[in-house]
């Protein structure tokens, strides 16, 4: 197995499938699977393999340019607006048709290919025309319906939600004590990159205990809610800034490391800033459900408390059960919901009328 997929954890199945298909590549790949699964990095190992002529040697002039993410012949490309456009799939397919600059075949890798609903049609030509000598990962984070059809026509490798007990194992041999990697894990919905900011963020604990005492303060009326709800917000907020600094420093590093090869403009940074801008949405939101996850643990230990307290604790326990399933039923819509204060605010008026 080439090295180059070390830095993947815990996709075996997804890693020997790509390490297979290094003998005799197809034109497309199809990587499925949520943000933090390693698809990303797997299709960047992927792509440098498939430039290398001894699939991924780690030491040639192809593997040397891939390392350094400045192989002509691997193009990121990401969609321009809210969803992969005809436009962006137009620019796609010049770019397919482009021969190849340093190595035999040249590699597109494309983003958020799940986004591609409305212009499947288009994709499904694109992967069509091109010329031998180019192959296509596309990432996706899920396989909705109207993209069957380009599923068929790629070879799909499935990346799912790391387990748990992955991810902590993963944090503990990082140097995390195992019982904060155990908690992090759980709050982590299988995504390591979430999983490792955490590992890093001294204030996660604090966070979460916010969230998992709220049923105390909930009980003292309308104003207090109002204030809870509030501060539950802008400590979600507030969990941005290690990632946004990570991404800042990321920033610094690309921009120096192309003024040291004398160009004057870092390019592609527009599509960067999109990209860590998007990462940041989805790492908030993240965010706000493991908060809920926590919320509804507290519930779920009142709930065994009161069960385990005989018949005279029957209401409590009612009460208990209704609360976790008002949290499940506000997860699905906090994530169509443009107002989130509101939306936790009307959460908590229920939590708190489920006591009386
Ligand atoms: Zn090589």
């Amino acid at each position: 197995m080439t090295p180059l997929f070390d830095e993947v954890v815990g996709q075996e199945a997804a890693i020997a499938t790509l390490t297979q298909a290094l003998v005799s590549p197809v034109h497309a790949y199809l990587l499925v699977g949520p943000s933090g699964s390693g698809k990303e990095l797997a299709a960047e190992a992927f792509a440098a393999a498939l430039v290398c002529p001894d699939r991924g040697c780690g030491t040639c002039r192809n593997c040397q340019l891939a390392a350094a993410r400045r192989h002509p012949d691997i193009i990121e490309t990401s969609r321009t607006g809210a969803t992969v456009s005809v436009e962006d799939l137009r620019s796609l397919a010049a770019l397919a048709q482009r021969r190849p600059l340093e190595a035999a075949r040249q590699v597109l890798i494309v983003d958020d290919v799940h986004l591609a609903t409305k212009s499947a049609p288009a994709l499904l030509k694109t992967l069509e025309e091109p010329p031998p000598s180019t192959i296509f990962i596309l990432l996706a984070d899920d396989l909705p319906p109207e993209l069957v059809t380009i599923a068929s026509r790629c070879v799909e490798v499935a990346f799912p939600p790391l387990p748990m007990r992955t991810i902590a194992s993963a944090l503990a041999g990082g140097g995390c004590d195992p019982e904060t990697a155990r908690t992090i894990a759980r709050a982590s919905g299988g995504n390591l990159d979430r999983a490792r900011l955490l590992a890093e963020d001294s204030a996660f604990s604090v966070r979460l205990s916010l969230w998992a005492s709220a049923p105390q303060r909930i009980g003292s009326g309308g104003g207090e809610i109002a204030i809870l709800a509030k501060d539950l917000i802008e400590v979600t907020e507030a969990a941005l800034a290690p990632l946004k600094e990570k991404h800042a420093a990321d920033l610094a590093a690309r921009i120096a490391e192309s003024e040291a090869m004398g160009e004057r403009s870092l390019p592609g940074r527009k599509e960067l800033t999109e990209k860590q801008a998007r990462l940041e949405r989805r790492y908030r939101s993240e965010e706000l459900r493991a908060g809920l996850g926590a919320l509804q643990r507290t519930y779920a230990d009142l709930l065994a408390e009161a069960v385990s307290g005989g018949p005279e604790r029957v209401a409590e326990a009612r009460h208990a059960g209704a609360s976790i399933d008002a949290i499940t039923a506000s997860i699905a819509t906090f994530r169509h919901n443009p107002n989130e204060l509101l939306a936790l605010q009307s959460l908590l008026v229920t939590l708190a009328q489920n006591r009386i």
